[in-house]
């Protein structure tokens, strides 16, 4: 089966998330079960100077306002198309926002660019492939579905598109329609219109033959009008042609016992180097050398989907639990701000970092006895399971993927020795704090703590599942175009 997936970012050539993550795994999870995957990226610089054996499969004279090459190429193991526009693409710096930290006024164009390109593949613009499914994550390539069903040819691929993240809906005033190079019956509830604008992920949610997102939980919270964020109507719309399939981690990139970023290796048959990363991060941290504290580990965009902006409060709420944070995180100012007055005001309890660190991110994996991830929504999430991976135990707010990858320790889950972590409802600091207390006190019982964490590390958090999964989806899919629509 050979599959073109569409992404605006792609590890590890260019990531600003978990997308990037997704779209660089895949291929080669998928390459398992027979799948060959190529993926369409855009050609920002990072993607420029780290691509191999790159050849032009179609030259464009004018494309979007300049002329563009559609380039063939590979980077490791992965088979790419590049678009290589420089009037869209060549420009510093981050990948969606301008020097100014405001997205680019043109993303619009930029990505139905992205998409046109996608959509021109399928037209045999590289005259040695036609693929059989057209895979598109998230609003960035949301168009291609418009654009396959517009241009009309007899036969098309399946299309799947994915939600990473339903927050993110690139919807744009219904003047920029003219520029998007959509025929103007596009202009419709039945295409891409979206409340009186243009909306690039409704037109894939309508127009793909499969929609996926990235966590069963997830998939069911969106066709609500609480968690919908204005497309639930149409999820529910489309029915079980929506379904959601968790992601998994590269369990050859996280692993403890090999991880090169780790001052010490373990596994979960020999926990002693695991010590040493803990008495590691507690020095990096400059918290206080407690072997008996409950360390309470954080890797986060700093945002309020995050949920972290509770976390001060239930600080406070704590009482005499022994309980030690190392927070590593960026994003919002203000929040980096009242992390920063926490961290001084509990000096030796509360240890930070701003920034995005890739080290510390997994010294505080494998060091820490448990790893906070209290969300108000949470589409899959990927920390949790790399704690899992690195006997960290996640203590997660219930929702979307974090409600469907950890096994809350409640009575009958303790019982039957299977619990791998704790749930709590989301959104308040009273909740929060009572799973921090209620964690410390579990910790107190090591034996109970030691079969959570060898639990969690016997968890299979690869992307075996998920990509086999993913094959049926698109066989689905396939069958849906051939079906008529
Ligand atoms: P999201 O995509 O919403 O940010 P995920 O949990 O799905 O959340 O994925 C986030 C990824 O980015 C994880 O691999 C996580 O380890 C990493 N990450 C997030 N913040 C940082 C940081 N400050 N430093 C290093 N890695 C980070």
């Amino acid at each position: 089966m050979r599959v073109l997936a569409l992404a605006s970012e792609i590890y590890p050539l260019v990531k600003t998330g978990g997308l990037a993550d997704v779209a660089g795994a895949l291929p080669l999870a998928l390459a398992k079960e027979k799948v060959e995957m190529r993926t369409l990226i855009p050609g920002y610089p990072a993607v420029m100077a780290k691509i191999e054996a790159a050849r032009a499969v179609h030259r464009y004279e004018e494309f979007y306002g300049g002329p563009a090459r559609l380039l063939r190429a590979k980077a490791g193991a992965l088979q790419l198309y590049v678009i290589d526009a420089a009037h869209l693409f060549n420009r510093p710096g981050a990948i969606y926002q301008g020097p100014d930290g405001a997205d680019w006024p043109d993303n619009a164009v930029r990505y139905a660019a992205l998409a046109r390109a996608g959509a021109d593949i399928v037209r045999g613009y590289d005259v040695n492939y036609r693929p059989d499914v057209v895979h598109a994550h998230d609003w960035q390539a949301g168009l291609v579905a418009a654009f396959i069903r517009f241009d009309g040819a007899p036969e098309r691929p399946g299309v799947v598109a994915t939600i990473h993240n339903l927050a993110f809906q690139g919807r744009y005033p219904r003047e920029t329609l003219g520029a998007l190079g959509l025929p103007p019956e596009a202009f419709a509830v039945d295409g891409v219109e979206y409340y009186g604008g243009v909306g690039f992920l409704k037109a894939a949610l309508h127009f793909a033959d499969r929609v996926t997102t990235v966590s069963p939980t997830y998939a069911q919270e969106i066709r609500t009008a609480e968690g919908g964020m204005g497309l639930d109507g149409l999820l529910r719309a489309r029915g079980d042609a929506v379904s959601g399939v968790l992601n998994g981690v590269d369990v050859d990139v996280w692993d403890p016992a090999t991880d090169p970023l780790l001052p010490a290796h373990f596994s979960a048959d020999a926990m002693k180097g695991r010590a040493a990363c803990r008495k590691a991060l507690q020095e990096a941290m400059r918290l206080a050398p407690d072997p008996d504290a409950l360390l309470v580990g954080v890797v986060s965009r700093l945002t309020w989907q995050k949920g972290l902006d509770l976390l001060p409060d239930a600080v406070g709420k704590l009482g005499r639990d022994n309980i030690q944070f190392a927070m590593l995180g960026a994003g919002d100012s203000d929040l980096e701000h009242r992390f920063r007055a926490l961290a001084s005001e509990y000096a030796g309890r509360i240890g930070l970092r701003v920034g995005y660190d890739e080290a510390l991110a997994r010294l505080i994996q494998a060091g820490s006895d448990a790893l906070l991830v209290p969300s108000r929504f949470e589409p899959c999430g990927l920390t949790q399971l790399c704690a899992l991976r690195y006997g960290s135990v996640p203590i997660v707010a219930r929702v979307g993927g974090l409600a469907d990858t950890i096994v809350d320790a409640n009575e009958m889950a303790l019982a039957a020795g299977v619990a791998t972590g704790l749930q709590f409802a989301p959104g308040s600091s009273e909740r929060l704090a009572e799973a921090l207390s209620r964690a410390a006190s579990l910790k107190r019982d090591a034996g109970l703590w030691r079969t959570m964490q060898a639990n969690g590390m016997a968890t299979d958090v690869s992307w075996t599942r998920p990509a086999r999964r993913y094959l049926q989806i698109y066989r689905d899919a396939m069958r849906d175009a051939r079906g008529g629509d």
